[in-house]
């Protein structure tokens, strides 16, 4: 359907919303044309995230496909996932980037020039953007380990690619990261946020299951954020780690490292698909005791500290998902409602369907599932007085589902300083 349709369909949605939620469910594709000029464009590049959130074989770093793309007319961003078979694509005509739908042009988009520090290359060639990278506007993500435990174990979680993305990354001619130390992520974080505008920093990493150099999972990741801290002299800077649940007192490890808010992830709300989509999660922790540690962990970091992200989507695959886009809805507005009252914030995402996961060759969930979920999430975040806007995320750093950009068309977001940089 085209844009234009779907704006009839969805008349209260704002149209970037729709393009956005459409080109993260689908993917993009980018011209000969769109290629031939993004390869020579100074911004950062597809291919250093953990994962590979391309719909086809996934973007290598060396093919220069922008990471991110801004619609032109609000600065919205969004992850680049490439997919040549879907019907929107990127062309470049006239001086211009455009997004297309099949039938016409939509909207002008741009590629956010690349900050100075993403330059630097430490002094083992391993480039910055291997270790951090800019997300939007005015965040950082890094990655501690590119790998996950899971996957030694054969119970990685069926819609995730990261022990395939990271062989891939190895057949490349750049440096492929793998593990990095605490000295290296600490120099990285006090190069990308001494610059002005910076507002939040995130950082995640894959499962450890045993001890990692005869320290536990928790302790060891401690040591990097205790590097962190001293390497911003200190300050308590708007932050998020993603990590399986864990227990009190390992909550309030990582809480006096200075962080100010944990991702424990349940990643499907449902019990019986929880059980069956992260296999890994379920069998070393479990759906109950997940719940458990993500209600402990608010005495810690308090009401909107502790979040869970849900990879939106994947309770319809099948066989074993639901048919019915309503019900699955249901099902996750049924889980966030119960996770908000208690304090934690769910966070929603638009599932990708990455070939090189177990759920690869999937159908993505439908548009209309994405529309109702988002709406019923704003309901709840407000019935439950969650703060807009959120310490870890705006407007101009959201770029794997629209909640953020929500709150920006109703009034909610404060203005951000970096979103008349173009
Ligand atoms: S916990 Fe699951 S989603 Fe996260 S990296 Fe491991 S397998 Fe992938």
């Amino acid at each position: 359907m085209s844009i234009e349709a779907l704006c009839k369909t969805y008349p209260d949605v704002p149209v970037n919303i729709l393009i956005k939620t459409e080109a993260l469910r689908l993917g993009v594709g980018f011209s000969q044309a769109a290629r031939d000029v993004t390869r020579t464009l100074d911004t950062q590049f597809k291919g250093y995230f953990i994962f590979s959130q391309d719909q086809g074989i996934p973007t290598k770093h060396e093919e220069k496909i922008p990471d991110t793309i801004f619609l032109k007319n609000d600065d919205t961003p969004w992850q680049t996932r490439v997919n040549q078979n879907s019907p929107y694509y990127i062309d470049f005509k006239d001086g211009k980037f455009m997004f297309y739908d099949e039938t016409a042009p939509v909207a002008e988009v741009y590629f956010e020039p690349a900050p100075g520090w993403l330059h630097y290359v430490f002094e083992d060639g391993m480039p910055m953007q291997a270790v951090i990278r800019q997300v939007g506007k005015d965040a950082t993500n890094a990655h501690i380990d590119y790998f996950c435990e899971f996957w030694l174990t054969n119970e990685q979680c069926l819609f995730c690619d990261i022990g395939a993305h990271l062989r891939s990354k190895k057949q490349e001619s750049n440096p492929a990261p793998r593990r990095h130390s605490p000295e290296r992520i600490a120099r990285a974080h006090a190069m990308a946020l001494k610059e002005p505008g910076y507002r939040h920093f995130n950082v995640s990493s894959g499962s450890i299951l045993r001890e990692r150099d005869g320290k536990s999972e928790t302790e060891w990741f401690c040591d990097y954020f205790y590097a962190i801290k001293e390497a911003l002299h200190g300050i308590k800077w708007p932050s998020k780690f993603q990590i399986v649940a864990k227990p009190k007192n390992e909550i309030k490890m990582l809480y006096d490292t200075g962080l100010t808010s944990l991702g424990m992830n349940m990643e499907v709300w449902d019990e019986r698909l929880f059980n069956t989509i992260g296999p890994g999660k379920a069998r070393t922790i479990g759906w109950k005791e997940w719940i458990k540690r993500l209600f402990e962990a608010v005495d810690i970091f308090g009401k909107g500290g502790i979040l869970s992200n849900f990879v939106n989507g994947v309770e319809m695959s099948q066989p074993w998902g639901f048919k019915d886009p309503r019900e699955a809805v249901k099902s996750n507005l049924s889980g966030f409602d119960y996770l908000m009252s208690h304090g934690v914030l769910p966070r929603t995402s638009v599932w990708t369907v990455e070939p090189n996961s177990r759920l690869g060759g999937q159908r993505p969930a439908p548009l209309e599932y994405y529309i109702e979920l988002e709406r019923g999430y704003l309901e709840l975040r407000e019935k439950y007085g969650f703060p807009f806007p959120l310490q870890t995320y705006c407007h101009g750093c959201t770029v794997i589902n629209c909640s953020e950009d929500w709150d920006y068309y109703l009034g909610k977001d404060l203005p951000n300083p970096r979103l008349s940089r173009k």
